[in-house]
């Protein structure tokens, strides 16, 4: 009871006044500074190493926008989508109402048809790759190369790109549904305070050799951070929306799967703080490094910080990381039901998680073993977890040794090294789960 009291009025304090809340992992933006114009607070996780990130909030006047529709999205990165992402201009963009990847040029929502390649015929596709007819080798031939071509069409139309240097914040409400916001070769971008749902793909690939019976895999993330260093993602929410992957339907005895990740942090990137966002019903939730090969450029980099986050109902990648030093704190997670959980924390090739006072609300039947999950890694540090199992109270937990329990070989508990770059304190794990709900997320910071 004295703790429930306690954390009620931390996160009081917390909501109360954002310059106020030092004592509750560091003070933020100074609120009389427009919020296109912050800059990622000194310290504050990965994104703070130099040169620092400052986004587009040197921007000249008429470099500053207001946009509504896909069109102005795309006019106020550059003018161009394809060649967008070399548009380095300092450039804010404040995004107002919905804008969905689908609206064609005159604003009407485009279907998947309407991007489909006319030789792409999606009941041929089956008939033709039906591991029952075709075996089980990856489809080739004219039908599949339609399909790659209708995913280039769909590229163009729902891959939205940006460049160097850019501030993008969600104004009261703001959504972007059906898109990708593609980050690549995009050095000190900031992004904060938008709704993201449901980038669907309208050509999944079957792809017959993933997992033991072969799976369906879909190209398009809500967010793709690649070849891009000093990236600050804050107070945005991800979901798929109103198109769940349990609405999918069942193919070759596979779900359909036409989502791919919420925020992925691929390709060399570096240098990010993924910071009080919030990830709700989705499935691939965040990849940090996307292939095992180390000639990718990846050993050294894919550093990334998380804290405070919310990630709710979520079933894979949370992270799954390869290579690089991310630090995990502060965040929460809930897991209602072993239905569909597959993992949380991913340790993989050479990654070195040091994750610290991290909160899980485990439902009935949810085993604490299944938290980590050993994708070719050998160590992961873990302080501070508390977890509330079912019913139970919340208590200290070491998901780590749950792990090592059950599974052989064991991961080490030592990563090898300790977050400097942090902004302010960690909470004490108990304050996590009040403190944290009510600041993750969308529509919590003050425009
Ligand atoms: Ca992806
Ligand atoms: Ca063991």
């Amino acid at each position: 009871m004295r703790l429930h009291r306690l954390a009620a009025v931390l996160a009081a304090l917390a909501l109360a006044a954002a310059p106020a809340t030092a004592a509750l992992g560091g003070e933020r933006n100074d609120r009389r500074v427009p919020l296109g114009r912050q800059v990622l607070p000194a310290s504050d996780g990965w994104a703070a190493a130099a040169p620092g990130t400052t986004g587009g909030s040197a921007a000249s006047k008429e470099n500053v926008f207001v946009v509504h529709d896909r069109a102005g999205l795309i006019a106020a990165l550059g003018g161009d989508n394809a060649t967008n992402k070399n548009n380095s201009t300092p450039k804010i963009i404040y995004v107002s109402g919905t804008i969905n990847g689908f609206e064609g040029p005159d604003g009407s929502l485009l279907t998947c048809d309407d991007l489909a390649d006319p030789e792409y015929d999606f009941a041929a596709y089956l008939a033709t790759y039906d591991p029952a007819v075709w075996g089980r080798v990856a489809p080739s031939g004219p039908l599949e190369q339609a399909r790659v071509r209708s995913v280039q069409n769909q590229t163009r139309q729902t891959q939205i790109n940006v460049g160097p240097n850019t501030t993008i914040i969600g104004l009261r409400g703001a959504k972007l549904t059906g898109l990708t916001l593609m980050l690549d070769g995009a050095n000190n971008t900031i992004v904060r305070n938008l709704t993201f749902t449901d980038a669907h793909d309208c050509f999944p690939a079957w792809s017959p050799t993933d997992g033991a019976t072969g799976s369906w895999n879909s190209q398009f993330d809500m967010m793709s951070v690649r070849r891009s260093t000093n990236v600050w993602v804050d107070h945005n929410s991800f979901s798929d929306g109103d198109n769940p992957d349990s609405a999918q339907p069942i193919y070759f005895g596979r779900p359909y799967q036409v989502h791919d990740g919420a925020l992925d942090i691929t390709h060399t990137s570096d240098l990010v703080t993924v910071s009080y966002n919030r990830f709700s019903h989705h499935d691939k939730t965040m990849l940090i490094g996307s292939t095992d090969n180390p000639a990718s450029g990846d050993p050294g980099r894919l550093r990334v910080t998380l804290h405070h986050n919310v990630f709710d109902t979520v079933l894979q990648r949370l992270p799954r990381v390869r290579f690089g030093q991310v630090d995990i704190y502060n965040n929460l997670y809930r897991v209602p039901s072993p239905d569909g959980f597959s993992y949380a924390w991913g340790v993989g090739v050479q990654s070195a998680i040091y994750a610290e006072n991290n909160f899980f609300v485990l439902g009935a039947g949810v085993a604490p073993d299944t938290v980590i999950h050993d994708w070719g890694g050998t160590v992961i540090t873990e302080r501070g977890t508390w977890v509330r199992a079912g019913r139970g109270l919340a208590r200290p937990a070491n998901l780590l040794a749950a792990y090592n329990a059950v599974n052989d070989p064991d991961l080490g508990a030592d990563a090898g090294w300790s977050p400097v770059l942090r902004h302010g304190s960690v909470l004490p794990t108990w304050a996590v789960p009040l403190v944290v709900d009510l600041l993750a997320g969308a529509g919590k910071i003050h425009i």
